[in-house]
């Protein structure tokens, strides 16, 4: 039996370590298969806490919605066996409370909760005077404002120990990833919450098997503190979230494929290499930034024109030659069409503000 104050120690040190590693099955299923989950996940030698849902949120009623409170016994009991600390997912103050009842040693806050403030204040409440760390995933909505109130919430309820997961947004006619990663986002997330633990989870973004390695090493190459990835004994038969689980033994593998990166090196060549190339960088920006602005300079003619002659400022013709161009152009460059697109786009929208602004005036 591992006494709860060195739990707490555990649970501390796991926090701490860099990368951090978190697996399990996406839900507790019966008693045997947390147990053996947890053992295996154990000699594997990668895993610093295990995951378990016990309360899952479906989108629809009737399918499995978890095991509910009876597992929580399950999960104390993998822990007396390997000495790996647990985390449990908690979307309500009574989930919060069972699961404290039951010494689990890490919360989450599932996409589903965090989207919803009214929740995320109950779980909050629940939290008041509590000693526990508490990760917080991104709403399934691609809102940072919604994540960022999600940890100021359970900030002010007196937690010191927060966390966020990276999991992936949902949209419309995505088809490569079950939550596209948008990656752009996590890293905004990051830039505001320097030094806060920073966990990615290859498992709902990616929704299948064969594509996790490549978001997990994206994820390190982004600078993520860790994983959480699912894993379960038999994966294919796992009552939620099959197809995207993975064996602990394979889960071990994956951690051991992860080419795991540096922030940073004390070698005065590298650092002194490095600046070189970022000057020229910020050179290179600058004079893009000019050359934008005299874009717009001479968009703004353009809309004098079209004022003078009371033309539309959008001209499709116009638009779709510009794209085509560009798409042409920028391959021979070797700029992908997703990145000509964002820009153009990004750079029309701007140049159709300015117009606005000259032929409203
Ligand atoms: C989960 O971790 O099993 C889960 C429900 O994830 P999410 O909240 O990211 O959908
Ligand atoms: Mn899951």
């Amino acid at each position: 039996m591992v006494a709860s104050k060195s739990m707490k120690e555990i649970t501390q040190a796991a926090w701490a370590k860099r990368p951090l590693i978190i697996s399990g099955p996406c839900s507790a299923e019966t008693e045997v298969q947390v147990i053996q989950t947890a053992v295996q996940l154990q000699e594997t030698g990668k895993v610093d806490i295990m995951r378990a849902g016990i309360w899952k949120p479906r989108t629809r009623p009737g399918s499995f919605e978890g095991i509910g409170t009876k597992g929580l016994a399950w999960l104390q009991k993998a822990r007396d066996i390997t000495g790996i600390p647990v985390a449990v997912e908690v979307a309500t103050a009574k989930q919060v409370e069972d699961a404290l009842h039951f010494d689990v040693d890490v919360l989450w806050i599932g996409a589903r909760t965090t989207v919803n403030p009214f929740s995320v204040q109950d779980v909050a409440d629940a939290l008041r005077g509590v000693d526990v760390p508490v990760l917080i995933k991104n709403p399934i909505n691609p809102d940072l404002e919604l994540w960022i109130g999600a940890v100021e919430r359970v900030s002010k309820a007196g937690i010191k120990q927060i966390g966020l997961i990276h999991r992936g947004f949902s949209s419309y006619g995505n088809t490569e990833y079950r939550n596209a990663p948008m990656w752009h986002l996590a890293i905004e997330m990051k830039r505001r919450h320097p030094g806060m633990l920073f966990i990615n989870d290859p498992s709902h973004i990616c929704g299948r098997r064969d594509i996790l390695q490549e978001v997990a090493q994206t994820a390190i190459d982004l600078d993520f503190d860790g994983l959480i990835i699912e894993s379960h004994i038999d994966p294919d038969k796992a009552w939620s979230d099959a197809k995207q689980q993975i064996t602990p033994a394979k889960l071990g593998e994956l951690v051991s494929s992860i080419r795991w990166r540096n922030e940073d090196v004390a070698s005065e060549e590298y650092h002194a290499a490095l600046e070189k190339l970022r000057q020229q960088i910020n050179q290179l920006d600058d004079e893009l930034m000019q050359i934008i602005s005299e874009r717009m300079k001479i968009s703004e003619k353009i809309g004098q024109y079209k004022k003078d002659n009371n033309i539309t400022i959008l001209q499709t013709n116009r638009w779709n030659a510009i794209l085509e161009r560009a798409f042409r152009k920028g391959d021979k460059l070797g700029l992908s069409q997703e990145f000509i697109t964002k820009y153009f786009d990004a750079v029309h929208m701007e140049s159709i503000n300015h117009q606005n602004k000259v032929m409203n005036s």
